[in-house]
């Protein structure tokens, strides 16, 4: 099976329909094209059904289009996957709310947090205040993991796909969120799997998953959006970016843009 990707062979082509769901009924409207030698579907990003057949008098036009990249031959291990930390295997921000709620008397909750600089949502606070907790060992071992992230990135990393973590951390983080996230919640990566990386677009690798849309925008790889109260209004369809809500989700659509 060939799937339509961008000139570029690393940004699968999506398309959508102004205001109309997929026919299939799964709820998404973005699909893409899939080509097994003799008919070309449109297929569900989210549920992977075939949603339609283009027509034979187009099937020759639309072959012109981008590239068209047969997946089949490819193993796991042929794919490099970066995994952002914060916010996408873990809770940071949720933890950040609570310590500082705790040590203020704010009442922030994760859920109003809806732009990237969170200091904005703690106005009676100083930005150092706002940030000192990352500074803080101890604030790294009150961070939970985000459900689903161990066990859908244990089974990728079984299944042999070259996982690294990759995180634009301040050096000082670096040791506590080794122990306090790495070595506790995924003790099956490496540290020599651990990337720490300013600018991510620098990295050469397959796909990116992130919640963080100046990660992902500009990156030659396919881009996963982890949904976050933060990016939730970002149009990640409109930017070549795949929006998953879940672990589950990101496990389900690394295998169907990838078996
Ligand atoms: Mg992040």
């Amino acid at each position: 099976m060939k799937i339509l990707f961008h000139e570029n062979s690393k940004e699968l082509w999506q398309f959508f329909i102004e205001n109309q769901k997929n026919p299939c009924g799964c709820g998404s409207n973005m699909f893409h094209y899939e080509y097994d030698d003799s008919k070309i579907y449109g297929v569900c990003n989210a549920c992977g059904e075939k949603i339609y057949t283009v027509a034979e008098p187009f099937v020759k036009e639309y072959l012109e289009m981008g590239k068209w990249i047969d997946l089949s031959n490819k193993k796991p291990s042929d794919y490099t996957i970066l995994v952002d930390i914060d916010d996408t295997i873990e809770d940071l921000c949720g933890a950040w709310c609570k310590w500082l709620n705790d040590k203020h008397g704010t009442h922030v909750e994760h859920m109003d947090i809806t732009e990237w600089d969170v200091s904005k949502f703690f106005p009676t606070l100083t930005k150092e205040q706002v940030f000192e907790p990352l500074h803080d060992e101890n604030f790294w071992w009150t961070i939970e993991p985000i459900s689903g992230a161990s066990e859908y990135l244990k089974k990728l990393v079984d299944e042999g796909y070259n996982i690294y973590l990759c995180t634009s951390t301040d050096y000082r983080n670096v040791k506590p969120k080794h122990e306090a996230i790495i070595k506790r919640y995924f003790p099956f990566i490496d540290w020599r799997k651990v990337i720490v990386a300013y600018d991510k677009q620098m990295i050469k690798a397959d796909f990116l998953i992130d919640d963080g849309i100046h990660n992902l925008e500009h990156g030659e790889y396919v881009k996963i959006l982890m949904s976050a109260t933060h990016n939730r209004s970002y149009n990640a369809e409109e930017n070549d970016m795949h929006r998953v809500e879940n672990w589950k989700e990101i496990y389900n659509l690394i295998h169907r843009l990838t078996d």
